[in-house]
C-alpha cells in the first residue's frame, strides 16, 4: 500500500500538542510552582452549560429510554426543530432569509471548516490569513491543495498578512484566488471586522467567481453595532460565502458538539451546479449526523429561558477579556481584540520571540498562554491569551503579569 503523502508534509505536533508538553515537562521539573500554574492558552470554555440546555438534554434522555419516543439515526442534515430555531433565531431576526435546506446541522465547526474542502477542486488557490486557525491550512495540506513548504509558507496558498499596520485586516489579494477563508471575530487576534469591510470582499468574491468561507463561530461575542453577525446581512453574500457556526463558545458545547453550515442556493459555479447540492451530498455520504440528545440541547439555547443564561456565560467570558485587556494596557502592553471576542492579541515586549515570551511568563509568572507564531508567520512577536478562564484565575494571571512587569 501506499500512503497519502502529503500528511508526512505537516508537522506532527499540532501547536497545542506542544504547548501541552513544555507544561508538563516544566511541571516536573518544579512540582511547586506547578500547583500556581493559571491557563489562558487553550480556546476552550470552562463554566457549565446553561440550564436549559442540560434540562433539554435530561428531558431527550428520557424519551429515549421509552419504545414510543425512541430515536434511531437522525436525519443526515439536522432534525427540523433545530434547522427552524436556527432559521428565525440567528438569520431571520436578523433580517435575513434561509430556507432550512440551506442550513446543515453538523458536530461543529472544526468539521465542517475542515471538511468544506471535499467539494471544491485540488486546482483552486486558496487564500487564507496570517496568523490563522490552523485547520483551514492543515486541512488544504492533507488534500493536496496547499503545494510545498519553503520559508514556513505553502507555495499554493496566498497568504494575507493580518498585522498591526492594517489593524489585523485582510487586504483584498492582488492575484487571483479561488476560495478565501475569512474569521470574525477572529481567532487568534480577537479583532471584528464592520459590515463596510466585509463588504468588500462580498463584492471582490462575486466580481471574481471566488467563494467566501466564512468562520462564525466568535459571533456571540459581537458588542459592536457595526460588526456583522453573519455574513448574510452583507447585500451579495448568498451568492459568494459559505458560513459556519459553533455552539462550542456562544453556548459551551466544546464537549458536546454542535455547529451547523449554511449553504445557500444561490451559490453556484458559472455553469449553474448548486454547492449546496454537494455539501448536501458529502454529508449524506460521510455523516452520520448529530445526536437526538444533543440538537435538543442546542435548540435549548434558543428558549427564552436559554437565551438569558447563555448571555450571562457570555457576559462572564466578556468581562474576563476585559480585565485582561485593561490589565495589559495598564502597564503598557500593545494590546488588541477583547471588544467583540474572547481573545487578547498582545505584542510581546521588547521584540521578545512569543515562544520566548511564553517560556518567560511560564518560568517567572507560572501563567500560560499561546505563542502567536503558532498561528503563522506573522504571529511572530504576538501572544494570545483567553478569556475562558474562572474569574478569579484571570484576575489572577493579570495581577501577575502587573507586578512583574510593572517594576
Ligand atoms: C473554536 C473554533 C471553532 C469551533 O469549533 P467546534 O468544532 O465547533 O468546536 C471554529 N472556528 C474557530 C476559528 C474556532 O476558534
Amino acid at each position: 500500500m501506499k500512503i497519502n503523502e502529503n500528511f508526512l508534509k505537516i508537522e506532527s505536533s499540532y501547536l497545542f500538542s506542544n504547548i501541552a508538553k513544555k507544561v508538563k515537562e516544566y511541571s516536573l521539573a518544579n512540582p511547586e510552582k506547578a500547583k500556581d500554574i493559571i491557563r489562558l492558552g487553550i480556546g476552550d470554555v470552562t463554566r457549565p452549560l446553561a440550564p436549559a440546555c442540560i434540562e433539554a438534554m435530561h428531558k431527550a434522555v428520557d424519551e429515549m429510554s421509552k419504545g414510543e419516543t425512541f430515536r434511531g439515526y437522525p436525519p443526515e442534515y439536522g432534525y427540523d426543530f433545530l434547522l427552524e430555531a436556527i432559521r428565525d433565531n440567528d438569520y431571520k431576526s436578523r433580517g435575513v432569509e434561509l430556507d432550512i435546506s440551506e442550513i446543515f446541522v453538523s458536530d461543529g465547526a472544526k468539521s465542517d471548516t475542515g471538511n468544506i474542502g471535499d467539494i471544491f477542486s485540488l486546482q483552486n488557490k486558496v487564500a487564507i490569513c496570517d496568523p490563522v486557525y490552523p485547520v483551514y491550512v492543515d486541512t488544504n495540506v492533507m488534500s493536496g491543495r496547499s503545494g510545498d513548504k519553503a520559508d514556513g509558507k505553502w507555495s499554493n496558498i496566498y497568504y494575507m498578512p493580518c498585522i498591526a499596520e492594517n489593524k489585523f485586516l485582510p487586504q483584498l489579494p492582488k492575484e487571483k484566488v479561488d476560495l478565501i477563508y475569512l474569521c470574525f471575530p477572529n481567532n487568534p487576534t480577537g479583532m471584528a471586522i464592520t459590515k463596510a469591510e466585509l463588504k468588500k470582499w462580498v463584492d471582490y468574491a462575486n466580481e471574481n467567481g471566488a467563494v467566501i468561507l466564512y468562520d462564525a463561530a466568535y459571533e456571540a461575542f459581537i458588542t459592536e453595532d457595526d460588526v456583522p453577525h453573519t455574513i448574510y446581512e452583507i447585500e451579495g453574500a448568498k451568492t459568494c460565502a459559505v458560513e459556519f457556526k459553533s455552539f462550542s463558545k456562544t453556548a459551551g458545547f466544546t464537549g458536546v458538539r454542535c455547529g451547523y453550515t449554511v449553504v445557500p442556493h444561490e451559490l453556484k459555479t458559472a455553469d449553474g451546479t448548486e454547492l449546496n447540492k454537494l455539501w448536501a451530498r458529502r454529508q449524506a455520504t460521510k455523516f452520520n449526523g448529530v445526536s437526538y440528545i444533543t440538537q435538543r440541547a442546542a435548540e435549548a439555547v434558543y428558549s427564552p429561558q436559554g437565551k438569558q443564561q447563555v448571555r450571562e456565560i457570555i457576559e462572564y467570558y466578556r468581562h474576563n477579556a476585559k480585565t485582561i485587556y485593561e490589565g495589559l494596557k495598564a502597564c503598557g502592553f500593545e494590546v488588541y481584540g477583547a471588544k467583540n471576542s474572547p481573545y487578547v492579541w498582545l505584542k510581546t515586549p521588547e521584540n521578545m520571540g512569543s515562544w520566548e515570551f511564553f517560556d518567560m511568563l511560564l518560568d517567572k509568572l507560572q501563567v500560560v498562554g499561546t505563542p502567536g507564531e503558532g498561528f503563522g508567520p506573522n504571529g511572530e512577536g504576538y501572544f494570545r491569551l483567553t478569556a475562558f478562564g474562572s474569574k478569579e484565575n484571570t484576575e489572577k494571571a493579570v495581577e501577575r503579569i502587573k507586578n512583574y512587569f510593572a517594576k
